[in-house]
């Protein structure tokens, strides 16, 4: 790494055509931590010059998934900063300006052939089997002061860029090493200014990072052909360009570009599915870099002491979800009860768990007191409302078969819910899990009854399934009345 560059500035530079995704937020997470690292300084680029396909809501989409995963950028459209507007489509005077330079320097050169024409030339190389591609340069051989007369007098043109050709374009990528590509291999002649005036992502990303003073760009590997003609484009200028970085493509377990086919891929979803914006940040930082500390765990500060490019990996980074729903669970359980209240509280409410809107305050007590049982095993904040709801509502009384524990019948199990039902009131009452415990073993023992079939139609009267949240907390939870109640009115059916 260039440890000569005193002020690191990098950016995220997203176009807002689409919801924010795990690649993105995986190039602004590197770009972040990066920052933070080196104590330079994150920006925000809104890179909206594909008018056709910017969307406002993509705009409040991308705000809404950064407030959500809280880390930010130092310099953007919302906070302002010296180098502004950092939006794009406020700055087209700009980009004009800067072609113009480029006209200026014969680096560039107008353009007047029509889509029809360009349309033509393609649907010819097909007729003829041609492997060429892209422009045919027909303007480039125009004399530049005819072309500018042309451009003057109000014909409509676009300015392309004017690659040099029969040289190599060099450039040092810092995860892939040095590139070196033939210019004749290059996009031919790329359009830097579209004839309504507005710029291509070209020009407006290579203005754009030389004013504002970008020393790093690190982004997916996806932009890479675009970097020896932006590289072109800066030594036209006369710049110096950035360093450049690139980052392993993520893939699904399929070694196919990760994509909605593979499960969510939208900060969106996930976040809507009950994913802690920790164990996502978590996740993904892991995706392409390592930190080879046998540990799994790191919080964003942690990251941010520990990140450097040497740690990124050349290899494209596989996207586990299960791996991912790992993370989910360890940070759960991280979370105090009242911490996971507060997050699946808004679930609740959508499901409809407290009736009304909001819940009462014995309501909102027995949801905080619930989180302690089903912490443990919960995978997303998503799965609270249909685990928990036995406690807010009467469960539906199960068919009979769901009472009868292995090797019993009917009689045997009313027999042994009878019991449970005299034994409920003092296992309600039982300040712990291990006193109610040994009180319920020291109970069966004393019958000559195996735990287990004490216990089964037990759960299945109080929460209504034969899986359920721990036993004794619900129990607990429920108190001495309401879980005799259930116990009485699962018996009343059993009994016919
Ligand atoms: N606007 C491009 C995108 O949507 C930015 C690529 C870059 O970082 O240069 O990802």
């Amino acid at each position: 790494m260039n440890t000569h560059i005193q002020d690191v500035r990098v950016r995220y530079a997203p176009s807002p055509t689409g919801l924010q995704h795990v690649g993105g937020i995986r190039t602004a997470l590197f770009n972040y931590l990066f920052a933070r690292s080196k104590g330079g300084k994150f920006i925000l680029r809104l890179e909206d010059t594909d008018r056709t396909r910017t969307d406002d809501s993509y705009v409040q989409n991308l705000y809404d998934t950064f407030d959500w995963l809280k880390f930010k950028w130092d310099e953007g459209p919302d906070c302002g900063g010296a180098f502004g507007s950092y939006v794009q489509s406020e700055r087209s005077e700009l980009y004009k300006k800067y072609a113009q330079e480029l006209i200026e320097k014969e680096k560039a050169y107008y353009c007047f052939c029509s889509a029809q024409r360009i349309d033509e030339v393609r649907q010819q190389r097909e007729a003829a089997h041609s492997s060429e591609s892209g422009y045919d340069r027909f303007c480039r051989s125009i004399e530049p002061q005819e072309a500018a007369k042309k451009a003057a007098a109000g014909e409509l043109c676009t300015i392309r860029l004017k690659i040099p050709l029969g040289e190599n374009t060099v450039f040092y990528d810092h995860l892939l090493g040095e590139i070196e590509w033939k210019n004749d291999d290059v996009n031919p002649d790329p359009v830097l200014l579209k004839s309504d005036g507005f710029p291509t992502y070209h020009l407006a990303n290579v203005v754009d990072d030389h004013l504002m003073e970008i020393s790093h760009i690190m982004r997916a590997q996806e932009w890479l052909p675009s970097v020896p003609l932006h590289v072109i484009m800066y030594r036209a200028f006369g710049w110096t360009p950035p360093e450049f970085c690139h980052l392993p493509m993520v893939m699904g377990q399929d070694g196919k570009k990760l994509s909605k086919r593979h499960g969510a891929t939208s900060i969106d979803e996930f976040r809507k599915q009950g994913y802690l914006p920790e164990a996502l940040i978590n996740y993904v930082a892991l995706l392409g870099a390592s930190y080879e500390e046998g540990k799994d765990i790191y919080t964003l500060e942690e990251l941010t002491q520990r990140f450097s490019l040497e740690k990124l990996n050349k290899a494209p980074a596989v996207f586990d979800y299960k791996k991912l729903e790992w993370y989910n669970g360890q940070y759960i359980r991280m979370k105090t009860d009242e911490e996971l209240a507060s997050l699946c509280l808004p679930y609740a409410i959508n499901a409809g768990l407290f009736g009304s809107e909001e819940p009462t305050a014995q309501q909102r007590d027995v949801f905080v007191a619930i989180m302690a049982l089903v912490k443990e095993r919960l995978t997303f904040l998503n799965e609270v409302p249909e685990k928990v709801a036995y406690l807010f509502r009467e469960p539906e009384i199960p068919a009979a078969e769901e009472f009868i524990p292995k090797k019993c019948d009917l009689t045997k199990t009313i027999e042994l819910l009878q019991i449970g039902k005299e034994l409920a009131g003092s296992l309600a009452q039982t300040p712990d899990d291990e006193q109610a415990e040994n009180f319920i073993k020291a109970e069966a023992q004393k019958r000559e009854i195996k735990l287990g079939d004490l216990m089964m139609p037990l759960r299945v009267a109080i929460t209504g399934s034969r899986v359920s949240p721990p036993l004794f907390g619900s129990l607990r939870i429920l108190g001495a009345e309401r879980s005799t109640d259930r116990i009485e009115n699962a018996l009343k059916n059993l009994r016919g």
